[in-house]
């Protein structure tokens, strides 16, 4: 095996895989899936994440997302509206996961599909092919715990069910939902609507566990209670539901920031690093600028612990700030009061949109010790 194993072939595992090929690694990495599969998320794809992913070498443009340069926010009959401050792309995640898994194997990664790791240790990895050893593990599998390295959620915004469904959408609603990503907010949670390539909309949803058992915990009854938001009945009318069944999640740990003791050598990437609330829209690119960074210090070769200290600075201010927000919004008259503020301040929308996303500084050494260092550090003392 090689020096390298990265678990998950997601964005971010996909994304590491490419860059620590394209220095001459080769690593391997495990995908669980073995074909193409639709996942749950909003597919708003912002600057930050295609400015990732340029980086690690993939071309956007022929993949074909739908471009997106504003944000309408609505609740009951208010409906606010804003340019975003920067240009994001509606882009499926079945399509752009792929291209970024086959780009790395281009790129010379070893991408093994079809295989689940179960466990892992200090080095070492139990998998549906057997065991296998690697000194460097890079862990990118997503919302998926792997036994020996669990996450430590305690106190993240659990208790959310999460719903996403393709539908076709009326050609005046299509024409009207165009260049936008829309948040409608509803007693007990949110939705997410954008068109994404081909002009199909993705409708993403999240409500308190308390909503959808209200609702006869199904979708079909889940959709037709939101369904009393005006807008989204207007979006929604005459609208075909493409999908056979939708994708569901739950208990997703919004706020999860992981700070606890690994085995030396484990990273923890994307999701398994840190989930930021799905409103920011910044969950890939966090996951993109953490397979940056753990590439830069797995070639530097720096520790484990500095790769996550230093991924907590990244994060930390943006993570905290979409988790207040999520947390005020649940209450139903605090988001009243803030729509009617932001129809007041439509700017503010943008600001609260450029606060919540993680920058993309140039990715230097700066701020990762290498092992080197580590250890004349030690020497000195
Ligand atoms: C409801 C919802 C809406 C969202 N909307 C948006 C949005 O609009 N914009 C945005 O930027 N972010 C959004 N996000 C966040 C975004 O989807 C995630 O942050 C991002 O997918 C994390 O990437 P990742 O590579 O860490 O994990 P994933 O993309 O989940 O990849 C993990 C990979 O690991 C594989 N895997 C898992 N376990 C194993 C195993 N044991 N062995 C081998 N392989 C394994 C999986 O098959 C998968 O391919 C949303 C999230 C949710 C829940």
């Amino acid at each position: 095996m090689s020096e390298v194993v990265i678990v998950g072939g997601g964005l971010a595992g996909a994304a590491a895989g490419a860059l620590l090929a394209r220095a001459g690694i080769r690593p391997v990495v495990l995908e669980r899936e073995s074909q193409p599969k639709d996942k749950i998320c909003g597919e708003f794809l912002s600057v930050e994440a295609q400015a990732h992913l340029a980086a690690a070498g993939l071309d956007l443009e022929p993949l074909g997302g739908a471009r997106i340069g504003g944000v309408r926010l609505a609740a009951g009959r208010r409906l606010v509206e804003s340019p975003l401050p920067f240009p994001a792309l509606g882009l499926t995640r079945r399509r752009l996961d792929e291209a970024l898994l086959a780009h790395a194997a281009g790129e010379g990664a070893s991408v093994e599909r079809g295989v689940m790791v179960h466990s892992l240790g200090q080095g070492r990895l139990e998998t549906s092919r057997g065991p296998v050893s690697a000194p460097t593990i890079l862990l990118a599998s997503g919302k998926h715990e792997v036994r020996g390295a669990k996450r430590a959620a305690e106190g993240t915004l659990k208790g959310m069910v999460g719903f996403k469904s393709y539908f076709r959408l009326s050609g005046a609603q299509r024409a009207a939902l165009g260049g936008f990503v829309e948040v409608i907010l509803f007693q007990g949670g949110y939705a997410g609507l954008q068109l994404v390539e081909g002009g199909v909309a993705n409708l993403c949803l999240l409500a308190r566990r308390s909503r959808f058992d209200a609702a006869g915990r199904t979708w079909p009854g889940l959709l037709r209670a939101v369904l009393d938001e005006p807008h989204l009945a207007r979006r929604l009318a005459d609208a075909e539901e493409l999908s056979p069944r939708p994708l569901t999640i739950s208990d997703v740990p919004y706020g999860f920031l992981h700070a606890a003791p690994d085995p030396p050598g484990l990273y923890r990437l994307g999701d398994q690093a840190a989930v930021i609330p799905s409103f920011s829209g910044d969950g890939m690119s966090i996951a993109l600028h953490s397979a940056r960074l753990a590439a830069q210090a797995v070639l530097g070769g720096a520790h484990a612990r500095d790769y996550h200290a230093r991924l907590r600075r990244d994060i930390a201010g943006p993570l905290r700030l979409a988790t207040w927000l999520q947390r005020r919004a649940e209450g139903w008259p605090g988001r009243h009061a803030a729509l009617a503020g932001l129809k007041v301040f439509p700017g503010t929308i943008a600001r609260l949109a450029a606060w919540t996303r993680v920058p993309t500084p140039a990715l230097t050494r700066a701020g990762l010790q290498t092992r080197r260092d580590h250890r004349s550090h030690h020497n000195e003392n």
